[in-house]
């Protein structure tokens, strides 16, 4: 086998950093091969030095907003900075590292990035997507860009956030899809225009290939028609991307994937407040690195955690403070109105190790944005789920985690596209509840947990199918 040394490039943000940290540390246990991991400087201060195995260098560079992106600055602006630097990034460190003797051998990107293959294809070296979204959403992208765009829009403009009486089904997908159902950037409503064209970007660079092969965060057992489903396209499942100590105690020291872009709580008694929890009977409650919700809306899941009346743990994360911004009457303003009620009921932290809350045995239930991270997690740890999707590919997800994997429920907006406190107590009293729907689901959850764990063990599918890869461009 030929000693490899891997680029592993990836957007910086939480739910790419993640799976692309997990994936090069398996590259690494499974050949032994060099990786250097590229990124934005703007990662640089939480990256867990502690946990940056043997064979892993980082490469970071500046995309112009060293000290993060925030929601005051121009995305479109962001895109096209990002591009230009990093384009620029990894065509420098690969000239300069064959000039060296040591040259790269193969690079993988992650969404987002169609540029960095560019910059592979120019300078002659082998590239692979890592796709860090389910195999489900990759299949749905293609087709949108290969003859299903009109029926798509036909079937999902309506101007408004109703979820319309629509049914598209495609080819290979055992799934009926509404317009909730489909990635956020199809339908009409959508406000973000930068990602569709990087999707279309992506899907053009890989027909221009003659078998394009790809490697998704997810195993066979989990989508084994959605990784079939296109001819010619070479799907490769080599997931749950997941810290090993969390799905088979394998690696002790792999607890967490070691990239927090934010800071943990510093108090980590709420580890062992939850664990002083009886067996399933604590509620936890996260929408990801990304997502902000409303205040009202915000309003709606405390009135729902305390009708409910079960202990929570609850992710509100700080806001990321603008210039100019004044702070202490914003965060009166934004200071839950029943605060007090619920620090009596639960536990509320800024940011937490969600991998390390998702396996404590005390839990019973995540009330989740259905980030592709967060779901894949909640598989892994057998826990059933409770969907608030917000955007991007996550009503697919909730899709799959209601319908097909059946570990969990969708909760329902009102008109006025608030979830209010009444739904989340209903489904969380199904979810949790001793209801054979509770029942079912943690059937389920478990049944999953077993099989993701058995996908990455050795001889297992994403074992395989990784080697089975790693063979093939030696
Ligand atoms: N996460 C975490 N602590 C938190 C909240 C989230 O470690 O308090 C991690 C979580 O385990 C997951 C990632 O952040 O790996 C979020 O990725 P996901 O795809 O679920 O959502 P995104 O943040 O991209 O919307």
């Amino acid at each position: 086998m030929v000693q490899h040394r891997f680029l592993v490039v990836t957007f910086p943000a939480q739910g790419h950093i993640n799976p692309s940290l997990q994936f090069a540390k398996r590259l690494i246990n499974t050949t032994g091969a060099h990786v250097t991991f590229v990124t934005c400087l703007s990662a640089r201060h939480r990256i867990d030095n502690d946990s940056i195995p043997d064979g892993l260098t980082y490469s970071l560079f500046s995309d112009g907003y060293d000290d993060g992106f925030n929601s005051a600055d121009n995305i479109d602006d962001y895109m096209s900075e990002l591009r230009r630097r990093g384009a620029q990034a990894i065509s420098d460190l690969v000239v300069s590292s064959a000039k060296e003797g040591h040259p790269y051998t193969c690079l993988v990107y992650t969404i987002l990035l169609p540029w960095a293959a560019d910059v592979a294809h120019e300078l002659h070296l082998p590239n692979v997507l890592l796709w860090i979204q389910p195999a489900t959403v990759f299949d749905i992208y293609y087709y949108y860009f290969n003859g299903y765009k009109d029926l798509i829009r036909d079937n999902t403009s309506s101007g408004t956030n109703d979820v319309l009486p629509c049914s598209i089904e495609l080819p290979g997908l055992p799934l009926s899809l509404t317009s909730q159902d489909l990635p956020s950037f199809m339908v009409d409503t959508n406000p973000y225009s930068f990602a569709l064209p990087l999707f279309q970007e992506q899907m053009d660079l890989l027909e221009r290939e003659t078998n394009p092969t790809i490697l998704v965060n997810t195993f066979d057992a989990l989508e084994p028609e959605a990784l079939k489903a296109i001819d010619n396209y070479n799907l490769i499942g080599v997931g749950p991307l997941i810290p090993s100590a969390s799905l088979y105690g394998k690696v002790p020291l792999d607890k967490s994937f070691g990239g927090d872009l934010f800071q943990k709580s510093k108090d980590s008694s709420y580890l062992e407040w939850l664990n002083s929890k009886p067996e399933g009977s604590v509620i936890y409650v996260s929408f990801g690195s990304i997502s902000v919700l409303e205040k009202a809306q915000m309003e709606e899941i405390a009135k729902g955690l305390l009708d409910c009346g079960r202990p929570f743990l609850w992710v509100i994360r700080d806001k990321v403070e603008k210039k100019g911004d004044n702070n202490e009457a914003k965060k009166e303003e934004e200071m839950l109105s029943c605060r007090e009620e619920l620090e009596e009921l639960g536990r509320i932290v800024p940011w937490c190790s969600q991998v390390a809350v998702l396996s404590s045995p005390s839990l019973g239930c995540f009330v989740t944005h259905c980030g592709w991270n967060s779901s894949l997690e909640s598989l892994v740890s057998g826990v059933p789920v409770v969907a608030f999707p917000q955007w991007t590919d996550q009503g697919t997800n909730a899709k799959l985690i209601e319908d097909t994997w059946k570990t969990g429920l969708r909760m329902t907006q009102n008109e006025e596209g608030i979830v209010t406190g009444e739904e989340l107590k209903r489904c969380l009293e199904l979810v949790v509840g001793s209801g054979e729907i509770g029942e079912e689901m943690r059937r389920n959850a478990k049944k999953w947990k077993d099989l993701a764990r058995e996908a990455v063990s050795e001889g297992g599918s994403s074992d395989k199918n990784l080697k089975a890869f790693l063979d093939q461009i030696d």
